[in-house]
């Protein structure tokens, strides 16, 4: 009996606290409206508590996300004295991860400051530098944070991750590695973020090696490939600023459609081509067209769905939606 009742209890604790991930897309888009700019929500399954990646638009997303349905999963207490928005927001969310310190990557996060909480802003050494120098230093905004010029008011704290390096994001079930991307010869970065075993990969902006002059990209598809073999990979979440129509010399450390096929033709190498057949790979940080009868949205989705010969799973979420990643 007792053996019964421990088998049971292993099970209910396997189906509550099991692998994947959880994604709520805060803001979709590369540009040019503010208020749907790079922003996402992610949690292990089984897990109270998010992690943003990026910050760009963070409150007008909870507020879509919450009209979608898409927190049903997140328990709002009866007695808190912040509406639902405020409350995800203030509690739910326990630190920002950074990707790069570019403006649509960081404004949500600054503009909701003066109502946040205690937390903390993990991202590389240049990111943190940036957003210490530039942003908060009584200038462009308060010294919401814990280093940079005059008085700190303490409410952020930055975690400078150093690459390769595995660190736990703080009051969640997640953990992180972090590699360099080129964007434009700025520094941009890659997150490894992994729940239990089972991993996203988040990218940040970022252009093809062959017109940046690296191989940043590719060293992140080697770290990638030996867990695509294993299907250890939940979702790969990255950008495709522009449709193939635009030129090489124009892309400014972006990627295109056709640039994401001679990507993966890259990504096979390292894992197999039989291994991206159903992955997810999630399409961020598109930029609309503001010109009459033009979707820049349904134009990529149609170029890369047309191309698709490693048969992944591209999915084009928009503001507000869950996603399930297991
Ligand atoms: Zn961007
Ligand atoms: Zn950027």
């Amino acid at each position: 009996m007792k053996k019964i009742l421990l088998i049971s209890q292993l099970i209910l604790s396997l189906s509550i606290y099991g692998q994947g991930f959880e994604l709520v897309t805060l803001g979709s888009d590369g540009g040019v409206m503010d208020g749907n700019v790079s922003g996402y929500l992610l949690k292990g399954e089984g897990d109270e508590n998010f992690i943003a990646l990026d910050a760009g638009t963070i409150l007008p997303g909870i507020k879509v996300g919450l009209e979608k349905g898409s927190f049903k999963n997140t328990i709002i207490p009866k007695e808190t004295e912040w509406n639902d928005i405020g409350y995800i927001f203030r509690e739910k969310v326990k630190g920002y991860l950074i990707s790069h310190a570019h403006l649509d990557h960081i404004s949500g996060l600054v503009i909701s400051s003066t109502e946040d909480t205690k937390k903390n802003i993990y991202g590389l050494n240049s990111t943190v530098e940036t957003m210490k120098n530039n942003i908060f230093n009584w200038q462009i905004w308060p010294n919401f944070a814990n280093e940079g010029e005059g008085f700190k008011l303490n409410q952020y704290t930055y975690k400078v991750l150093d690459l390769n390096k595995e660190y736990v994001l703080e009051n969640t079930k997640l953990k992180v590695k972090t590699f360099p991307l080129s964007h434009s010869n700025y520094e941009s970065s890659m997150f490894l973020i992994e729940n239990e075993g089972d991993y996203l990969a988040y990218f940040g902006d970022v252009g093809p090696d062959k017109i940046e002059r690296t191989d940043k990209l590719e060293k992140t598809y080697r770290a990638l490939g030996p867990l695509l073999k294993n299907k250890k990979i939940k979702g790969i979440m990255i950008e495709v600023s522009f449709d193939n129509s635009k030129k090489d010399e124009a892309l400014f450390g972006h990627l295109t459609p056709m640039w994401i096929n001679k990507e993966l033709d890259i990504l096979a190498k390292y894992s197999g081509i039989e291994n991206l057949e159903g992955l997810n790979i999630i399409i961020t940080h598109i930029k609309p067209s503001l010109k009459k009868n033009d979707d820049m949205r349904e134009r990529i989705k149609k170029e890369l769905n047309e191309s698709n010969i490693y048969k992944v799973n591209y999915i084009f979420p928009t503001q507000g939606d869950l996603l399930l990643l297991k």
